[in-house]
């Protein structure tokens, strides 16, 4: 039942009043009155309780991890593992004695870790894998990569394309039921996408592969931004890849969870090598901070916010939007309120990208403006508009007014 309109009002003004207290504690927005920093898919901003556990690291027991015999360099060790374990809990990992976290500088160099250590190692002559032909270049190379070290080798193996509905960009779990063989051994999925802003229905791809063929997932764009719990019932996925970066944690960061007897074979280059201890120092304190904000209305928030501006473009001819709600495959696991994530994709009739984007920097919106690294055949740039909780309504009203003003 709808809720009466004064419990309405009360649970918004109440979110309202959250996302305020989350918004002053990042300082170089609350610095930057007259700018609004839109490109969060790309990079987030970080908190104050970010900054201020860098600087507590670096100015208390900064020391290399795994070495040394002191309380500095055992502490950072300490705060290694206890990071680990954090990663684990973050993702709702329901076996986090099994599993194993590997830090890296981000997404894309936690797939090609994947694909160089392990993916090399694990197929033979006549496999098959199923990636993603339409998604971020981070989750294609990497295999095509992998390919090709085999082939080096005398070891045939096929790429093939993870098959995508035409209308609505998401998998499309009953061709890929249908093309899966008895040598498929690997599937790469985004969780995410980054152009299109939907949440991929990722959860289905387990039922159409089966059991026993491992699934790695690009979480980029939903690690820090969602609730996200491994496990079946949830993220039933062998590898995820995410960006500490983009969950507001320090540039240079990332992380790979591995399922049970996956791990073992990756070798990052930071262990025995000098791991990044003070980005994964920042990322610990931004996974805290991100719980206790609440990954869920993180959600709900960046979530409104993206269907609030494509509710106020659609009717604007001017525009183009990609993969906006309307568009979003009726074939889905999620509730279509909870498939549109924070991303909004836009492309003007009349107007190209690169000098859209710079129009709207003239008005202070910071919104990416290119191809996005999207692989495929759409590769032509767009406007993309990225959420974050510090995002409010009122700039999103601006953003729309100024595009408005442009049809
Ligand atoms: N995968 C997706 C879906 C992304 O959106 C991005 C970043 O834009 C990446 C991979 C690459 O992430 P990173 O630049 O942190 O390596």
């Amino acid at each position: 039942a709808e809720p009466a309109p004064g419990g309405r009002r009360e649970e918004e003004d109440e979110l309202a009043g959250w996302q305020r207290d989350l918004r002053r504690q990042f300082p170089i927005v609350t610095g930057h009155p007259g700018l609004a920093y839109l490109d969060s898919a790309a990079t987030s901003q970080k908190p104050q309780a970010v900054l201020d556990a860098v600087h507590a690291y670096l100015t208390t027991t900064n020391a290399n991890a795994g070495r040394g015999t002191y309380p500095w360099a055992n502490e950072t060790t300490r705060m290694v593992e206890r990071t680990r374990r954090r990663v684990k809990d973050f993702l709702g990992d329901p076996d986090p004695d099994r599993s194993s976290v590997h830090f890296t500088s981000g997404t894309t160099e936690g797939l090609r870790i994947i694909a160089r250590d392990w993916l090399t190692t694990h197929l033979a002559d006549g496999d098959e894998i199923f990636v993603p032909f339409t998604d971020h270049r981070a989750n294609l190379d990497p295999w095509r990569e992998a390919q090709a070290l085999l082939a080096a080798r005398g070891v045939r193996v096929q790429v093939r394309a993870l098959p995508v509905q035409a209308e609505s960009f998401d998998y499309d779990h009953r061709a890929l039921a249908a093309l899966v063989g008895p040598r498929t051994r690997f599937v790469a999925a985004t969780h995410v996408h980054h152009v299109y802003g939907g949440d991929m229905n990722v959860q289905r791809i387990r039922a159409a592969v089966g059991p026993d063929v491992p699934i790695c997932l690009d979480a980029a764009q939903s690690v820090g931004h969602q609730p996200i719990r491994l496990g079946p019932g949830g993220l039933d996925v062998d590898f995820v890849v995410f960006s500490g970066h983009k969950a507001l944690a320090l540039p240079g960061t990332g992380a790979i969870w591995a399922r049970g007897a996956r791990g073992p074979a990756l070798r990052p280059g930071g262990w025995p090598g000098t791991p990044n201890t003070v980005g994964i120092a920042s990322l610990a304190a931004a996974l805290d901070w991100l719980d206790a904000a609440g990954p869920e209305r993180i959600a709900d928030w960046t979530t409104a916010l993206a269907t609030r501006l494509t509710d106020r473009l659609r009717h604007l001819p001017a525009y183009e939007i990609l993969g906006c709600q309307a568009s979003l495959g009726a074939d889905t696991a999620l509730p279509p309120q909870q498939r549109r994530r924070g991303i909004v994709s836009l492309r003007h009739r009349g107007i190209p990208s690169d000098d859209l984007g710079f129009v709207l920097f003239s008005h202070g919106f910071m919104v990416r403006a290119d191809s996005l690294c999207q692989s495929g055949a759409d590769d032509r740039a767009v406007v993309r508009v990225s959420l974050h909780v510090y995002n409010t309504e009122e700039e999103v009203e601006r953003l729309a007014g100024v595009l408005a003003t442009l049809s």
